[in-house]
């Protein structure tokens, strides 16, 4: 058996509990991994919480990503002693995942541990920062180049919008951080922003077409403020959509898209097919800065994974947590 944190569900909803957790129950794959760390993201936030109906399999060890070593394997792509990553593909939502010591998983899921980066880096980029690299690369084959414009990062004191403005930054982008914690801007600064945006700005409805200002938008908000981002898109822009922590909806009109060419990019991290996964980690390895990386990461232990679940839903997290399993 293994230390894992367990989902299970009773008639009042979802108990959650460390338990040593029975090698032979673990669902099937032809990888077996010794987990050394994993994240929390807005998601694991909501799946630890019940908040959203994210677990969709009782009992649930619940964890998106995970980084660790291979013990066993019997597909030939892996062999014991290899390093890998794993974000997504149902891991913590339908399949057994990273808050847990052992995780048996398919071979598919795995990507090598890019050259560079080391399982606690990985972590530290986890779904959230992988989601901010699948957006810029989403902007880039739209061609949203740095000479189209500046670019608006929302929700960028949060995983997915401080990875998105330290890359940005670094591949030559003039970012506008818009966050509801101006507090952070000098922080946001130091990580690649040339200007903050007070997300005040953004919170109200507002008309479909505004004055054109950003060459591209990474938004991972949602709602009214994605709407007023896409008003504010150029013509022939594009704005990459991976989140909702401001809500689900998206009240504008089809005005953006048809009078100014604006595109809506939609990114799911969850199913991406292996060959952009692996350019994607590669991308991350080459294009984020190391010292930036570690500037926005905290590292906490398996304790105080339940905590820190409850304060990312909150907004309470700033930038990246590793969990040391
Ligand atoms: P996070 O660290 O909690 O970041 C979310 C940020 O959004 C917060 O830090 C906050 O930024 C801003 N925010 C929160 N509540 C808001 C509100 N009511 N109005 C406006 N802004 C608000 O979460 P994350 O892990 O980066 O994930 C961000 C979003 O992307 C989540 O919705 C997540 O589900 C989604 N996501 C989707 C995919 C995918 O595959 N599509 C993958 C990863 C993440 P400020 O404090 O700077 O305002």
């Amino acid at each position: 058996a293994f230390r894992a944190l367990r989902i299970d569900k009773t008639d009042d909803g979802q108990t959650i509990s460390t338990v040593d957790f029975p090698e032979s129950d673990l669902m099937e794959g032809d990888v077996v991994v010794r987990v050394s760390h994993s994240t929390v993201n807005y998601k694991d936030g909501l799946a630890v919480t019940g908040k959203s109906p994210v677990v969709r399999r009782f009992p649930m060890i619940p964890g998106i990503d995970f980084a660790g070593k291979v013990t066993a394997s019997e597909n030939p792509e892996f062999k014991v002693g290899d390093e890998v990553v794993l974000n997504g593909w149902g891991l913590g939502e339908t399949h057994l995942g990273g808050y847990a010591e052992v995780a048996r998983v398919k071979a598919d899921w795995l990507v090598p541990l890019p050259q560079g980066l080391s399982a606690a880096d990985a972590m530290a980029v986890g779904t959230a920062g992988y989601t901010a690299m699948l957006c810029i690369m989403a902007l880039e084959r739209h061609g949203v180049t740095p000479a189209r414009g500046p670019v608006l990062v929302t929700g960028a004191a949060g995983g997915v919008g401080s990875i998105a403005v330290a890359l940005l930054g670094k591949l030559g982008y003039e970012v506008v951080a818009s966050t509801g914690r101006p507090e952070e801007g000098g922080w946001l600064k130091e990580l690649g922003a040339s200007e903050i945006m007070n997300r005040e700005e953004l919170a109200s409805p507002g008309k479909p077409l505004q004055k054109e200002r950003f060459g591209g938008v990474v938004d991972s908000v949602g709602s009214v403020p994605l709407a007023n981002a896409i008003a504010q898109t150029k013509s022939g822009g594009a704005v990459a959509a991976c989140g909702l922590a401001a809500g689900m909806d998206l009240p504008t009109s089809v005005a953006p898209f048809i009078l100014r060419g604006v595109s809506l990019l939609g990114i799911n991290s969850v199913t991406v097919p292996k060959p952009i996964r692996v350019e994607a980690w590669s991308r991350i390895a080459r294009d984020l800065d190391r010292e930036k990386l570690a500037a926005i990461t905290r590292t906490i232990g398996f304790d105080e994974i339940v905590p820190t679940a409850k304060a990312i839903l909150e907004g309470k997290i700033r930038g990246r947590v590793v969990v040391e399993i």
